[in-house]
Order: C-alpha cells, then structure tokens, then sequence
C-alpha cells in the first residue's frame, strides 16, 4: 500500500474497538435465542420491520443467489440513519463480521454490529472484489430512466419507498443503501463494477441491533446480477430474481448481560459558534 494508511483510526480504546468475545458468543450460541418474527420478500419487492435493541436479525437466500439492498433507521428518529460513507471510512468499503454501521450527524454511533456472515469465505477475489457493497447505491427508476429511457417502478429505491410508508417514512428517508450479497469492485480506471452474487441456497447475513433499529430490504429487480440490467447486452434479469427471508431473534438475556445501546458522540455541536449576548 506504499505510504498511505488508514486514516480514521482511534487514538486508544474507544467505541470503534469491538469487544468481539461478546459478539462471537451471540453467534455461536444460536439454541439460546428464540425466533420472534420470519418472513419472505418475494422477487421485486420491498418491506420494513423493526429489530428491538439488543436482538439480532438474519437476512438470508432461502433459494439461492440473489441481492438485497438495506436501509436502516433508528425506530425513534429517522434523522438517525445508515451513513454510508463513513462507514465506509471506519469499517471498509466491504463488510463483515465484527464490522458496524455507523449512523448519520449528530449521532455517529453503531446501529448494528455484524455477528456472522456465511460469505466470510468469499474475502477478496482476482479481480478484487469483495462481499456486502458500500461503494454503489440502490439501483433507481431515475437513473434507469436516464440510461434507457423508460420507466420501471420495481427498482429497489421505488421498493424501499413502498416499504416505509407505512411506517411513516418517504422517499426523502431512503437512502444509500448497504448491497448485502452483492460483489463490487473498483477497476483500475476506478469506476464501480459488479459481480454475480456468491450466495447460496441458506446463504446469511446476521446483525446485532445496537438501537431499536427499523430495517428495510429490497429484493433487487437485477437479483443475482449475472445479468445485466442495462448496456448494450441488457436484458429483463427476471429469471435470477429469487426471495429473500428475514428473522429476528431474541438472544437470552445472559447473553446480552452487561450491554447496553452505545450514546451518541459526545460532541456538543456548537461548532464554534459562541452565541450573542445582550449588553
Ligand atoms: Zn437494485
């Protein structure tokens, strides 16, 4: 990597270090938790649910490959939301186990910690792509509409939108996503590639909730991304779109002992901003 290094590190132990022995036995002890909600995202589509602080959320490919683009809100206040890109900065462009996402200013404190991840194995690839993509976006009926001049009301973006409305959220609440199963790179022209997901039939991704957390997932309408969905050798990609399944667990309470929702950083935000005084 010649003289760079990695620029948003900790001066000593602080609230980025993970304490993964706890986090390592939330996973490992799947018979001390009980399942409290499942269900399936057909092709195409979106949904919301909340994961209580504290409990822990499974998103998995019941029938094989297929992408899914996640959003996630603390449940009490949307301000406080997935910020991509400094996430990207604390964690890595890619994440995995032990990894967290990082919530949007003021806040900037984990939402959720990465407990397990069965494509931990994938690592870097010869192109050098990785698993789990914070680099791109949700794809867009906007950009679609731009790159082919047609109109498409299923791409995750528009899924992700009829997921939150009923919880009272808006388009305006969407944001950039987390790409779970899904492989991406930079070339070396540094523009954004994709890869066909890796996953398998049974295939998991399992978080802890740091926050009561409201969640929202989209079933990609490019599924696996084996084919393409726009470009010269476009094609409608519907026949590797599969479902996707969610489950949220609640772990036994000696499991969570001790833990509790991590505060939001302590800045105060003024900014340096001194406030007018009467004389
Ligand atoms: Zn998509």
């Amino acid at each position: 990597m010649g003289s760079a290094t990695t620029s948003y590190r900790p001066k000593a132990s602080s609230v980025i270090d993970v304490g993964k022995d706890f986090y390592d036995r939330l996973a490992e002890n799947t018979g001390s938790r009980d399942l409290v909600e499942r269900f399936v995202l057909p092709i195409r589509s979106g949904r919301a649910w909340e994961v209580p602080a504290g409990h822990l959320c499974r998103v998995l490919t019941p029938e094989g490959p297929q992408c899914g683009d996640f959003n996630v809100w603390n449940r009490h206040n949307p301000r406080e939301r997935l910020w991509a890109s400094r996430t990207r900065q604390l964690q890595g462009a890619h994440v995995t186990r032990y990894d967290r996402l990082w919530s949007t200013l003021p806040y900037l404190r984990p939402l959720l910690t990465i407990t397990n991840d069965s494509l931990e194995w994938y690592g870097v690839d010869e192109d050098g792509a990785r698993v789990h993509d914070l680099l791109g976006s949700r794809c867009d009926p906007y950009v679609n509409r731009i790159l082919t001049g047609e109109d498409f009301d299923f791409h995750c973006h528009s899924n992700l939108v009829r997921a939150v409305l009923p919880y009272g959220l808006t388009e305006f609440d969407v944001h950039d996503v987390l790409n779970i199963f899904t492989v991406t790179g930079l070339d070396d022209e540094d523009r954004y590639y994709m890869k066909p997901s890796p996953a398998s039939s049974g295939d998991f991704f399992e978080f802890f909730a740091e926050q009561d957390l409201l969640c929202a997932l989209s079933t990609c309408p490019a599924g696996d991304l084996s084919v393409p969905f726009w470009g010269p050798e476009a094609r409608d990609p519907v026949e590797v779109c599969r479902p996707l399944a969610v489950e949220v667990y609640r772990p036994s309470p000696e499991l969570t002992g001790g833990w509790s929702t991590p505060p939001r950083a302590s800045y105060q935000g003024l900014h340096g901003i001194t406030l007018p005084v009467w004389s």
